[in-house]
């Protein structure tokens, strides 16, 4: 009798020590995969590295990059949509993530597929061309554009990405359509533009900024409403007599919907503890981008999208865009 109360009594420790075990099961159990849903070495790349990094002491845990390109952004979202929702699968992905849902019948995922995490940082754009290319500022590139728009081409990271709605607005702004070449991020584009393959293309500081700088591309404006502390001698379209013509590329920070609340709750914490990283402010800082911070939570992110997703199904709307 005694040994089976004994028995038994060890077998209740050991079987509450294991349950116990599970379910209060640290989060996270291994490194967490950010998903990027363009090309390796392009601009949201740049970001996820630098933020991945930023954030791994206060998650405690390696966050490995996770490259899934294709559609405009949309293959790498929709696959974060379907991921298992336990908090080591995230997405870093940018105002594509609205636009997305009214250029596409079914972009295969809506703001209800995800719990959102935080905004993290907004980035201009520049309208840059091949370094031969035969316009030294804005106005010669948009008189050389509609005197031969057979003979420009315009490269993008598809449908989708902030490179094709920027693209868009340079063509609908000018009043030209161009030949375009999509690819699966600006990181290959870029590479193109620099191979002399392609001629333009609208892209974010973040990829851009380093070429600018050393002349290997040709750099004509900023598409934000004031000049870029770091690029002071591009104009902005506004300046170049394109009222209106304004776009940040905000970017966010989404876990699949269903996440366990104390994992949200660590990557949020993890995500504010990156945005409040020096290394990770300088370099942005360096690259153009400006940090959201008193916006790097789950509300703040959730308001903008909801925003957002309609704002931007209108101006298509108006604009005679439909979804495909
Ligand atoms: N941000 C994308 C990239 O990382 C490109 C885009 O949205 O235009 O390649």
């Amino acid at each position: 009798m005694k040994n089976s109360v004994l028995k038994l009594t060890t077998a209740l420790i050991l079987g509450s020590a294991l349950f116990g075990g599970t379910a209060a099961a640290q989060y996270p159990e291994r490194p967490v995969s950010m998903v990027v849903p363009f090309s390796a070495g392009g601009p949201t790349d740049t970001v996820a590295r630098s933020l991945a990094e930023a954030m791994r002491p206060a998650l405690g845990e390696t966050v490995l990059v996770e490259n899934k390109g294709g559609a405009g952004g949309t293959i790498g979202v929709s696959h974060v949509a379907r991921s298992k929702p336990d908090g080591h699968t995230i997405l870093l992905m940018h105002i594509g993530f609205s636009t997305a849902q009214s250029l596409y019948k079914n972009p295969g995922y809506s703001s209800e597929s995800f719990d959102p995490i935080g905004l993290v940082l907004d980035v201009p754009m520049t309208i840059i061309a091949r370094s031969d290319f035969p316009a030294d500022n804005i106005n010669e590139l948009i008189d050389y554009v509609k005197a031969n728009p057979e003979k420009v081409s315009l490269a993008n990271a598809g449908i989708g990405a902030a490179s094709q709605l920027c693209g868009t607005m340079f063509s609908s702004a000018i009043g030209v359509d161009l030949l375009t070449i999509p690819y699966k991020g600006t990181g290959p584009a870029l590479n193109d533009l620099l191979g002399k393959q392609v001629d333009i293309l609208c892209d974010q500081t973040t990829n851009t900024s380093q070429h600018i700088n050393a002349g290997t591309v040709k750099a004509y404006a900023v598409t934000s409403k004031e000049r870029v502390p770091t690029l002071p001698d591009l104009p902005t379209m506004q300046e170049s007599g394109y009222d209106g013509f304004e776009i940040g590329i905000w970017h966010g920070v989404w876990a699949p919907k269903g996440t366990p609340q104390p994992a949200l709750d660590k990557l949020q914490e993890a995500l504010k503890a990156g945005l409040a990283d020096q290394a990770f402010q300088e370099r942005m800082a360096g690259l153009g981008a400006n940090l959201l911070a008193d916006r790097a939570n789950p509300e703040a992110l959730s308001t903008h999208v909801d925003q957002q997703v309609p704002q931007w199904a209108e101006l298509f709307k108006q604009a005679g865009i439909e979804p495909q």
